[in-house]
């Protein structure tokens, strides 16, 4: 089955509010931050509001299971130049793991992390060495680490660092991969040649280790180790090649997120306000590429 869906907000109404996004968009799963991506300020989880969330999920066949949680960006595991705020990123990860066993969801999609003044290296050991505090056998909670595109430090964004992590994490059961296409495309991969890049992944890694795909076009060239998303279909990757990711034999029961970017009034309006994922995920679910796309979004959110 096609467990597709996009990343959506965690405000208000909190998880409910998420599946109400999700629902508006038609999808069957989704992605959400506890709060801001940027920072780590969270409130407490209402669990009035979950179980209101949980059976609306119920009714409209949302399996919990396939639903995905995203830690911020600015925790960093790779570095541990100053420890104070690398035993801060430890335990606010262990928290957001919380946060997520109290909600019932098992995925938590982390950023490896950056190696800024240290060797790449280091910056590995640092995050082994975190996520082996981090990671508890009892929890039912998975962390998957993204695929990353290489930009600046960036940790994680080949096949081998991941593989030198993961080879050297004690909780084997507690830890996967999301990949990214975006990613992927930015650090070198032709999502053309997909299958040569899951044969290789399988080798290193194994297919099994991966829990959670995010779907994005890229704005920028191969291994540009740039990560800037593109909506689907506008980019360098394609239509058909995402097509080819997203209804990939082996990857069929693995949730599918996308992340492209919220569309403007105009295409030179810098202010991003409509969400395109009603309509990327229809266009998906068609496997027919619209080239009305933004005009269709624009159209349907105007009034
Ligand atoms: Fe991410
Ligand atoms: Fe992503
Ligand atoms: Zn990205």
């Amino acid at each position: 089955m096609l467990i597709l869906g996009s990343h959506v907000h965690f405000n208000q109404e909190q998880l409910l509010g998420s599946v109400k996004e999700a629902l508006s968009y038609n999808a069957n799963t989704f992605m959400f931050y506890t709060g801001a991506p940027q920072n780590t300020v969270r409130k407490p989880i209402n669990d009035n509001l979950s179980l209101e969330a949980l059976k609306l999920m119920k009714e409209n066949n949302i399996d919990l299971k396939n639903i995905i949680c995203h830690a911020p960006y600015i925790v960093n595991l790779a570095n541990k130049n100053d420890l104070s705020k690398w035993n801060f990123s430890i335990d606010f990860i262990k928290n957001e793991l919380s946060r997520c066993e109290n909600l019932g969801i098992t995925k938590l999609v982390l950023h490896p992390g950056s190696a800024v003044k240290i060797t790449k290296k280091e910056g590995l050991d640092n995050i082994i060495d975190g996520l082996n505090i981090i990671l508890n056998k009892n929890s039912s909670v998975k962390i998957l680490l993204e695929t990353m595109a290489g930009k600046g430090n960036e940790c994680g964004s080949t096949l081998d660092e991941l593989k030198y992590i993961l080879d050297n994490i004690k909780e084997k059961n507690n830890i996967g991969i999301c990949l990214d296409t975006c990613h992927l495309n930015d650090s070198g991969i032709e999502i053309s040649h997909f299958d040569d890049y899951l044969k290789e992944f399988d080798q290193k890694i194994g297919i099994d280790k991966i829990y959670c795909i995010h779907i994005n076009d890229s704005k920028n060239i191969i291994a540009s180790h740039k990560d800037r998303h593109e909506n689907i279909g506008l980019g360098t990757i394609g239509f058909e090649n995402l097509l080819n990711v997203i209804y990939h034999k082996k990857l069929e029961n693995i949730p599918k997120i996308l992340e492209t970017p919220y569309i403007g009034k105009t295409n030179l309006d810098k202010e991003r306000l409509y969400p395109p994922y009603k309509f990327e995920i229809e266009m998906i679910k068609n496997k027919k590429y619209d080239s009305n796309l933004l005009d269709k979004v624009r159209d349907f959110y105007k009034n």
